[in-house]
């Protein structure tokens, strides 16, 4: 069989949820038995996300081979349960260094280096690359930004002549648009989907299959009438509803028919796919009839996207829990200006997630504190494990004025220092701490009693570390430390003793939850919030 790529453009507006849909059909792909892998060309010209801030991109997912990648990734993993790398994610920016170096080795012999073709071609050798070296039967392309935006023309104009260049059943391409209702004409309105499907024409480029977001399913006479103005049969007109949960929208495609739409333009093989338990695992979550609420204590608290993958892993713990989450989102910057107050009364459980700079931590050491203090169970991500370190080296040493270097740089009890590894270090892209490590858990924690075993390994994006002159007044005191790096030299795990579930952790474990298994450690802090809100009942 010969590789298939399906491309995924959006139109109309941004926030469709792409990465979503092109996850959902990856699914369903997978689960009728072919191998899958998804990349995301992104548009603008920073080499990777990783120098921006959370406020322009939202979260930076981290792959384990350490690239600083877009969120999208962070769907594609937990929906298709595969593990991406580095070259799952390209941008602008990659595209344009490569060429550039190359420029200037000489490869091009003289000629003078374009757009056409020396741009496209280094973006389709890439695609080819992926599918060679993943060796994917299905590999699935989703193009960042909308169609009509400048500096997604590039890509775009290699999508077409990659079309042209591959058999016309070894090429898909999904065209993701907006059917907004308007209530006033209580109507379904084309014309967005016609505008934005005439601009992908205009650049030659013709969608095979229009999948449209809405918040009603299509009727017959909407679907005819976007397909006689968009040249595509009403039966490639797909409907993309507006659904309860993220993980529903897989079920919803195979009950359009969509994945089947795919398999017979490809020509593949019609293996069924089984995705009955996943069915039954939904239909489960939905109905549960028990909830708690955790807080989160960060700063980028306005923007929900900068934590993801956060949000997604206590949907998943939610589910093997049997119990949904609902999030708390406060901003510790209040809680330094007008105090704890009721900020956190009711809530079953206290994460601190990861972040960079000084705004905010003080807010942060007083929620902790408080979970502490009262046996909340407590989740420290990261800068979470950093804080939690801080705080207790304060309140429960007796270290006033402790500190991380990040944030005091003359702090007289540097808990929290820069690794030694990355003091010369001046460039910002690429150089923390990143990717894949192994940690050795200690038998008998709360960290093993979640893994169930020694060995673990987790990601980490992070400059700074605990401090091992520390370590003894720590574990003397009660924070007992639970992971290490294998050679010891590295503080991977911290928690007290003396409470019921108070957990740090130098790595993200959102980045390795997945729909088809929680994290463990979320799966735990759930439990253990489940149980600290029987006891709020009382
Ligand atoms: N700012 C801290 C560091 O660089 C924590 C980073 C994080 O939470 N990802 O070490």
């Amino acid at each position: 069989m010969s590789r298939k790529y399906i491309f995924f453009t959006g139109g109309v507006v941004s926030s469709l949820g792409k990465g979503i849909a092109c996850s959902s059909l990856g699914l369903l792909l997978k689960a009728r038995g072919y191998s899958v892998t998804i990349i995301k060309l992104d548009p603008y010209i920073n080499v990777d996300p990783g120098t921006m801030s959370p406020y322009q991109h939202g979260e930076v997912y981290v792959t384990d081979d350490g690239a600083e990648t877009d969120l999208d990734l962070g769907h594609y993993e937990r929906f298709i349960d595969e593990d991406m790398s580095r070259i799952n994610n390209t941008t602008t920016g990659q595209i344009y260094n490569n060429v550039i170096q190359k420029e200037r080795r000489g490869d091009y012999l003289g000629g003078t280096v374009q757009i056409i073709p020396h741009i496209t071609d280094e973006i389709k050798n890439h695609i080819i690359m992926v599918g060679e070296k993943t060796n994917s039967d299905i590999l699935m392309v989703e193009i960042g930004g909308t169609v009509g935006d400048i500096e997604s023309l590039p890509f775009l104009e290699a999508l077409r002549q990659f079309k042209l260049q591959n058999k016309v059943e070894d090429t898909l391409v999904v065209h993701l648009t907006l059917v907004p209702y308007i209530a006033a004409a209580k109507e379904l309105k084309t014309k967005p989907t016609q505008h934005s499907v005439m601009r992908l024409r205009e650049i030659g480029i013709q969608a095979d299959v229009l999948l449209c977001r809405t918040d009603r399913i299509l009727d017959d006479g909407t679907k005819e009438k976007i397909g006689l103005f968009c040249n595509v049969t009403p039966d490639a007109v797909k409907t993309a509803l507006d659904v309860k949960t993220i993980y529903e929208v897989p079920l919803q495609y195979a009950d359009s028919g969509f994945d089947q739409l795919v398999v017979d333009h490809l020509q593949l093989a019609n293996n069924k796919a089984d995705i009955s338990a996943l069915r039954r695992k939904i239909e489960r979550y939905k109905n549960v009839d028990r909830a708690i609420e955790i807080a989160i204590c960060g700063k980028y608290v306005e923007l929900l996207d900068a934590y993801k993958s956060i949000i997604e892993s206590f949907v998943h713990a939610g589910i093997e829990n049997d119990v949904l989450v609902k999030l708390r989102w406060v901003n510790t910057e209040n809680i330094e200006h007008d105090g704890l107050g009721d900020k956190l009364a009711g809530c079953s459980g206290i994460l601190v997630p990861g972040g960079f700079g000084e705004r905010g931590i003080e807010g942060k050491l007083s929620a902790i504190q408080y979970a502490r203090e009262n046996k909340v169970p407590y989740f420290g991500i990261c800068l979470g494990l950093q804080t939690a370190s801080i705080e207790f080296a304060r309140n429960v040493l007796g270290l006033d004025g402790a500190n991380s270097t990040e944030f005091d740089e003359g702090t007289k009890y540097p808990v929290i220092d820069l690794m030694e590894s990355q003091k010369e270090i001046s460039d910002k892209g690429g150089t923390m701490r990143l990717g894949s490590y192994p940690c050795t858990l200690k038998k008998g924690t709360k960290a093993f009693a979640a893994y169930g075993e020694a060995s673990i390994n987790e990601r980490h994006r992070h400059r700074w570390e605990f401090n091992n002159k520390y370590k003894e007044q720590f574990e003397k005191a009660g924070m007992r430390i639970s992971g290490l790096s294998p050679d010891g030299n590295l503080v991977e795990m911290i928690e007290l003793v003396d409470h019921p579930w108070f957990v740090g952790c130098q790595f993200h474990p959102e980045l390795k939850s997945r729909l088809s298994k929680a994290h463990p450690l979320f799966r735990d802090f759930v439990a253990a919030s489940l149980k600290y809100s029987a006891l709020l009942k009382k």
